[in-house]
């Protein structure tokens, strides 16, 4: 599911097109050929497709660069068949800014659709009449039908549909007065209501808004849970929820001993230690590769891996927890003053938050 294509970079930022992209552009050949268009109809379909993603493109950069006014930075851009996500390093906490960064984006379409408008207003009427996208093998249709897109868009994002645009507007406005965590709750129970009706209206009218329905009610749940979460650390470091209990290597020991290891105990990834120090990691992964290719008698140093995250043990649990969502089986190793004092993953993490939701009530 994860492929994407990297088109290149626009202000720094990576622009990547998933392949199910390339998927749509496919069918779009397809339908155009069995209803027996030409090929400039074709290419002409293939052209507004293109236009329509730039416009996209320019929605989600009005998102990141407003971001970036406010320090934030947006590793990248994926444009996928249901639209474009930025992919911002994190979210801003202070509901102006995230105001601001939400209401970006459909600025861009606004500002799109009143450079084109004067140019449509000029046609004549029937150019911007008429069913869905027209005919845009002409000038006039391909410029109208454009408009009408980046209109669309302006209004769609207008649906306050937590995660879209117009949620994270409503969340932010919520946020000013009844704090983030109130505000999200709300904003995603609103969010995943409507996606339930985009979905049935979708089953009757337009399979995208069942796609759009379904990633905006789990978008909503997730960034739900995140920011209970984020709550319920955020007054905790490394210190406090870190396993002080967990297996560890010598550098002499094989891989042999690494598979023993594996296997009496839960733990999935060992460090390899030597004088108190962290100096490599064997995870599950490189075991099993390691046992494959014969290499029992091998001593873990050989094989290990050498370049490893860690975190210090004075880390806020809030940025650990943030990072480790953005990496699946994300595992550190716990340092204080260089010395290995712990390990800390995100199942660790999810036990300390549910104790600490334990405790609340
Ligand atoms: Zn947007």
């Amino acid at each position: 599911m994860g492929r994407s294509l990297l088109i290149g970079r626009i202000a720094g930022i990576r622009i990547l097109i998933h392949w199910t992209f390339l998927l749509l552009l496919g069918f779009i050949v397809f339908s155009e050929m069995r209803k027996g268009s030409d090929t400039v109809a074709i290419v002409a379909t293939i052209g507004f497709v293109l236009a329509l993603f730039a416009c996209v493109v320019l929605h989600e950069l009005g998102h990141s660069l407003t971001a970036r006014r406010f320090g934030i930075e947006t590793k990248k851009i994926t444009l996928l068949p249901i639209g474009g996500v930025a992919s911002l390093e994190r979210i801003p906490e202070d509901p102006k800014q995230e105001l601001w960064v939400a209401l970006a984006g459909p600025a861009v379409n606004v500002v799109i659709a009143l450079l084109l408008y004067p140019f449509v207003a000029s046609f004549s009427d029937e150019s911007l009449s008429g069913e869905g996208v027209g005919n845009v093998a002409t000038t006039q249709g391909f410029f109208s039908a454009l408009f009408r897109v980046n209109v669309a868009l302006v209004l769609f994002n207008a649906i306050p549909a937590f995660p879209m645009d117009g949620g994270r507007v409503l969340r932010a406005l919520l946020a000013l007065r009844l704090g983030r965590i109130r505000a999200t709750s709300i904003a995603a129970g609103l969010g995943q209501l409507i996606a339930v009706g985009f979905v049935f209206f979708g089953l009757f009218n337009n399979p995208f808004l069942i796609l759009i329905g379904i990633f905006v009610y789990f978008g909503a749940q997730t960034e739900n849970v995140v920011v209970q979460h984020l709550e319920l650390l955020k007054d905790y470091t490394v210190r406090n929820a870190m396993m002080t209990n967990f297996v560890t290597l010598a550098p002499t020991d094989t891989v042999k001993d690494a598979a023993d290891k594996l296997l009496s105990g839960s733990d999935q990834d060992l460090i390899v230690v030597d004088n108190d120090q962290a100096i490599g990691v064997m995870t599950r992964p490189l075991i099993m590769d390691s046992l494959r290719q014969n290499r029992l008698d091998t001593s873990v140093v050989d094989v290990m891996e050498r370049d490893f995250d860690t975190v210090q043990i004075g880390d806020r649990l809030t940025e650990v927890y943030s990072n480790a969502q953005r990496k699946p089986n994300a595992f550190y190793p716990v340092l204080e003053n260089h010395r290995l004092r712990g390990v800390i993953d995100m199942n660790n993490i999810n036990e300390f938050v549910t104790i600490r939701a334990a405790l609340r009530y």
